[in-house]
């Protein structure tokens, strides 16, 4: 594709996305966050040269090489893969705008200790796995809104914003739309959560139907 063939292209994801919120509510504001765990720094560039200013990995070492490739490109790096705890100092280096996979207690305290040491605080959003899937990380609907809470109080320098979630593994929209859902209902009532990070190439439509006002998008903004 020529750059004017991908801008082409490119209007028409954000005109998907733009239909989809504005049948929730024209007050409802989706924000596109480019996941360029597939693609090169020169793809990113492109994609930059287009108007998008968020991005997303879901290695820590790839977050690493391509945001200091880009050091020159005012960028937004997300975080939004499983994070092992031997890697939550490089994470920190990076100093994301927002990690998305908070998975668990234990993680947490982990990430506190660490932020405390280097007297830093995260953003990030609890992982939900809200269809209950063996394969997926994320804590279990039933006690999300807990740990939520208890990572409030024990982790002051983690900054909770809101949930993640990924859409369940089916061809049956109504199992996906269910799985969607269970996260919203639980992201609604947490006390001043304002991220619902859910939606993917193939469900982001069905995602902000469901209240979603985050959308991370890799291959249907890096065709190949
Ligand atoms: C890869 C990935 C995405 C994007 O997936 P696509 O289906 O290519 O849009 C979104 N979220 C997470 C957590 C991912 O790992």
């Amino acid at each position: 594709m020529t750059q004017t063939e991908y801008k082409i292209y490119i209007d028409d994801i954000i005109r998907r996305v733009e239909f989809a919120r504005v049948r929730v509510s024209e007050y409802h504001i989706v924000k596109i966050v480019a996941i360029s765990k597939y693609s090169t720094s020169e793809e990113i560039e492109k994609l930059y040269n287009i108007g998008q200013r968020a991005f997303g990995e879901n290695k820590v070492q790839d977050l690493k090489a391509k945001s200091a490739e880009l050091e020159e490109l005012p960028l937004e790096w997300h975080f939004v893969g499983n994070l092992q705890k031997n890697k939550i100092n490089n994470l920190l280096d990076i100093n994301p705008t927002l990690f998305h996979a908070l998975d668990s207690i234990d993680l947490a305290h982990e990430l506190q200790k660490k932020l405390e040491a280097k007297n830093m605080t995260l953003d990030a959003l609890l992982q939900i796995n809200s269809a209950k899937e063996e394969s997926k990380h994320g804590v279990m609907p039933e006690v999300a809104s807990e740990t939520y809470e208890q990572i409030q109080k024990e982790c002051p320098n983690i900054h909770l914003r809101g949930v993640m979630s990924i859409g369940a593994h089916s061809d049956d929209r109504a199992v996906i739309k269910k799985s969607f859902e269970t996260t919203y209902d639980i992201y609604k009532e947490l006390e001043g959560a304002t991220i619902c990070s859910m939606g993917m190439s193939g469900d982001f439509e069905l995602a902000i139907e469901c209240g979603s006002n985050m959308v991370r998008l890799g291959s249907v903004l890096f065709p190949k």
